[in-house]
């Protein structure tokens, strides 16, 4: 399979949409992000590769950050995670406060911001410094010891945070979580503020890609069975309220994050990593999207 070729193919296919969508402006560093961008990385399980584009630009990763948080606190609590946090898709905006109130303070899914605020709970916990402890994790399985927390983006979103304190608060209410409101989002927006290139973000995920490899970065150490299973997670709630949807026009699991950027892996074949800024009403990146489902239309490879 040319990969390097249908990369290519795709981009000139998708250039009518390019200025379709807007970047997030919620978080005000994110505002001023050039929304313009376009970079797609693709590596195999056999070691080829295809690039195009910014692929070596980095951008804040957001809630792509919490399959890796999600990969640690399984590896800590195994399924005892699962008394705290659900694993059915939500249905829902990933910020929505609603489910939260109505299933008393569980939140669905680890992908959604009240799920991944729990495992920011969970990390301080278990961990003597959570901050340094998740970013090794980051940095080894990546391969890369470059990449690293931005800490304006994260005291921009601090700043403007209501919705992520108000879950918060819920949570701590029903006593979900253990840790100070502020301790915990301290770390969640710390997470999400991590900054990686598509191709950083592909190699990255080849770790769930080839779940026959060993998974055991520095010290976190999963099951085959347990890296399948991030991978269900990811095909069944990767995309917000767009699941669904991202199921049915690529088929393959994944996840997106506000900063334009998402992850999908092809299982034991490849990872694709691929960003632009502009997003669609859901949050996802609405060139990311059109190029993936390209991909596994043209390459006629999905998990379906
Ligand atoms: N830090 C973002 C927030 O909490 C993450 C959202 C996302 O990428 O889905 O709103």
């Amino acid at each position: 399979m040319d990969y390097q070729k249908i990369i290519e193919d795709i981009y000139e296919a998708i250039r009518p949409y390019e200025k379709e969508g807007q970047q997030a402006t919620y978080i005000p560093e994110l505002a001023k992000v050039n929304p313009d961008q376009y970079g797609m990385h693709l590596c195999t399980t056999r070691g080829d590769s295809a690039s195009l584009g910014a692929a070596d630009t980095r951008f804040s990763i957001q809630s792509i950050s919490k399959v890796l948080s999600l990969a640690m606190c399984l590896a800590i609590k195994g399924d005892d995670l699962w008394k705290k946090i659900g694993k059915e898709p939500s249905g829902t905006a990933f910020n929505s406060l609603v489910q939260l109130e109505h299933e008393q303070g569980i939140p669905r899914n680890p992908f959604i911001n009240a799920g991944a605020i729990v495992m920011a709970d969970i990390l301080l916990t278990h961990l003597d410094n959570p901050e340094q402890d998740f970013l090794r994790f980051v940095r080894a399985v990546a391969g890369n010891d470059t990449i690293d927390y931005n800490r304006e983006v994260a005291a921009s979103e601090r700043e403007t945070g209501y919705l992520n304190a108000a879950i918060a608060n819920l949570l701590k209410y029903h006593q979900t979580i253990e840790n100070d409101i502020e301790s915990v989002l301290h770390l969640y927006f710390l997470m999400c503020s991590i900054e990686m290139s598509c191709r950083e973000l592909a190699l990255a995920f080849m770790a769930f890609a080839d779940h026959r490899r060993e998974f055991n970065y520095d010290g976190i150490a999963l099951t085959s069975s347990q890296v399948k299973r991030i991978n269900a997670i990811m095909q069944t709630c990767g995309f917000y309220d767009e699941a669904g949807e991202f199921a049915y026009l690529v088929g393959l699991p994944g996840k997106s994050g506000v900063g334009g950027g998402i992850v999908a892996i092809y299982p034991q074949q490849y990872s694709v990593a691929v960003w632009s800024p502009r997003l669609n009403s859901k949050g996802n990146s609405v060139m990311g999207l059109k190029a993936l489902e390209l991909l596994t239309s043209e390459t006629k490879e999905s998990i379906f």
